[in-house]
């Protein structure tokens, strides 16, 4: 069984992952208001990924015999100045992610929970890849610039992630 720490923690991971989802769908809405089509099917595949993260705690409490507890959620930003203002907040929101996570994993050393630690190892480990796409994407947007066949053909680029 979990630690009441631990449990609590992973709960409210549970929560972070929900407002990625939220905040990238946002951020999907705001694309697909402008017409940036790839950019929206981009972020959307993203918020289903961290539904997806968000489930893997859901599942992982259950098994350790830990009471999941939702919590509310916080109401996601609605409008960015440009994609790249939106990309960058991304790129920053893993950044947060990240630090949940080593939070958590830092906790589970400190109690020697070692099933914890590898189940938590795995989303370490992603995080790696989460940061690393984002800021691909901002130096991309970066390097483009205000160029609009850039911003086309990137968005273009972007729509075949998850096809
Ligand atoms: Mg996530």
């Amino acid at each position: 069984m979990l630690s009441e720490k631990l449990k609590n923690l992973m709960n409210t991971q549970i929560k972070n992952e929900f407002e990625s989802a939220y905040l990238y769908l946002s951020m999907a809405a705001y694309f697909e208001s402008d017409s940036w089509e790839g950019m929206a099917s981009w972020m959307k595949v993203q918020a289903q990924e961290e539904v997806n993260h968000a489930m893997k705690f859901y599942a992982h409490l259950q098994e350790r015999d830990a009471r999941v507890k939702l919590a509310g959620l916080t109401e996601p930003k609605f409008e960015w100045k440009s994609p790249l203002d939106a990309f960058k907040a991304a790129y920053a929101h893993e950044q947060f992610i990240t630090g949940t996570l080593n939070n958590l994993m830092k906790l589970a050393v400190e109690e020697s929970d070692y099933a914890a630690q590898g189940f938590l190892q795995l989303f370490v480990n992603e995080q790696v890849e989460e940061e690393a796409s984002a800021l691909k994407v901002v130096q991309m947007l970066e390097r483009i610039g205000d160029s609009g066949n850039g911003m086309v053909m990137l968005d273009y680029k972007l729509g075949e992630r998850g096809k």
